[in-house]
């Protein structure tokens, strides 16, 4: 058995994190009495997806219907010989996995060991591992949720609950847990996620979900969101509406470079508002460059152009000059990207 554990919060310590620390336990011997006492029930395991390249979208092994202990080494059956879950009753070998040092001494004379088809024996000592991550502090979640993993994967079973700003604590298994996860999720490539988030005032909700994958045809339980923000339900949804919006006036956009370029400016009148609710308003300051502003070097395409639309608090059309404030700020904006890309000016000659 192996002990250790990372401090997650050396290299960028925040404040609000007050412990970040990973902890595992690996080579855990697996119980497993039922087995012990009556032997494995080996039937065949493995997968069949829709994706990857066309000779690995199929594979087959063998692995103990109770506990998941596989083999060494566990056989690579023909798919389509051996269903996925029926009992395996075929040949096993006695001979045991190459190591790896005498994999590497064939290997070094030419020889390739053939890829060993049929499963050899179980293994003697049956081990796995548990880990946890923990955070006390700041955490970046509020919700809980359970994962319940496929025939392939690492990680057969994990878990985390989120606390905010209280913390969040995750765990998961390796190798342990195949009893649950040959019962709920015996084939296919997908891992199954089941639990809930809040976020931004809404309450999300997975069941039985593919982990990583939204489909159109997925049933309506299996996902859904709904607002716990209580001013949806009192005042309504908020909606955005440009309300007005200035004429396009000219402006000139000089670069600490010394080059200027002709530029419109104009500013929007937005406005937010709740159903029934009060309305507030803002102004949306935009540039446009026809030729656009360079702000990063091209090898192939020539040098990028530019155009943006953001909010500058304090620019209405009340404010004289501003197309100038506008023309300075896109200017600002530019300098930065400019400074981000490492934009290196046209020199005379080139020009
Ligand atoms: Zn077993």
């Amino acid at each position: 058995m192996h002990r250790f554990t990372i401090d997650r919060n050396k290299d960028r310590r925040d404040p609000r994190v007050l412990l970040h620390r990973s902890f595992y336990l690996s080579d855990l011997p697996r119980l497993m009495l039922a087995c012990r006492l009556t032997g494995h029930r080996p039937v065949v395991d493995g997968y069949d997806s829709k994706y990857g390249p066309e000779e690995q979208r199929r594979a087959r092994w063998v692995a103990c219907d109770r506990c998941g202990v596989r083999p060494e080494p566990q056989g690579h059956l023909d798919p389509d010989e051996w269903n996925l879950g029926q009992p395996y009753t075929g040949p096993t070998v006695t001979a045991r996995r190459l190591s790896p040092i005498v994999v590497k001494q064939l290997a070094r004379k030419g020889i390739t060991p053939r890829l060993q088809t049929e499963p050899g024996p179980w293994p003697a000592r049956p081990e796995g591992s548990l880990g946890a991550e923990l955070v006390i502090g700041r955490a970046h979640t509020i919700g809980a949720q359970i994962k319940v993993g496929n025939p392939g994967s690492e990680q057969v079973l994990a878990g985390h609950i989120g606390l905010g700003p209280l913390g969040a604590l995750f765990v998961h298994s390796e190798r342990f847990g195949t009893w649950v996860q040959r019962r709920l999720n015996p084939t296919g490539h997908q891992s199954r996620e089941t639990g809930f988030s809040i976020f931004h005032g809404r309450l999300s909700w997975d069941l039985w979900a593919k982990r990583g994958e939204w489909n159109a045809s997925d049933p309506k339980w299996m996902h859904g969101s709904v607002s716990i923000d209580p001013r949806d339900h009192l005042l309504g949804p908020t909606r955005n509406r440009k309300v007005s919006e200035t004429e396009k006036v000219p402006a000139v956009v000089r670069m600490p470079e010394g080059d200027t370029h002709d530029v419109t400016v104009h500013l929007e009148q937005w406005e937010t508002r709740r159903t029934r609710g009060r309305a507030t308003t803002y102004w949306m300051a935009e540039w446009d460059c026809k030729a656009g502003i360079p702000v990063r070097n091209h090898d192939w395409k020539g040098d990028a152009t530019y155009s943006c639309s953001w909010h500058i608090e304090g620019v209405t059309p009340d404010t004289d000059r501003w197309p100038h404030i506008i023309a300075a700020a896109a200017a600002e904006q530019c300098t930065r990207d400019r400074a981000r890309y490492n934009y290196r000016a046209p020199s005379k000659e080139d020009a």
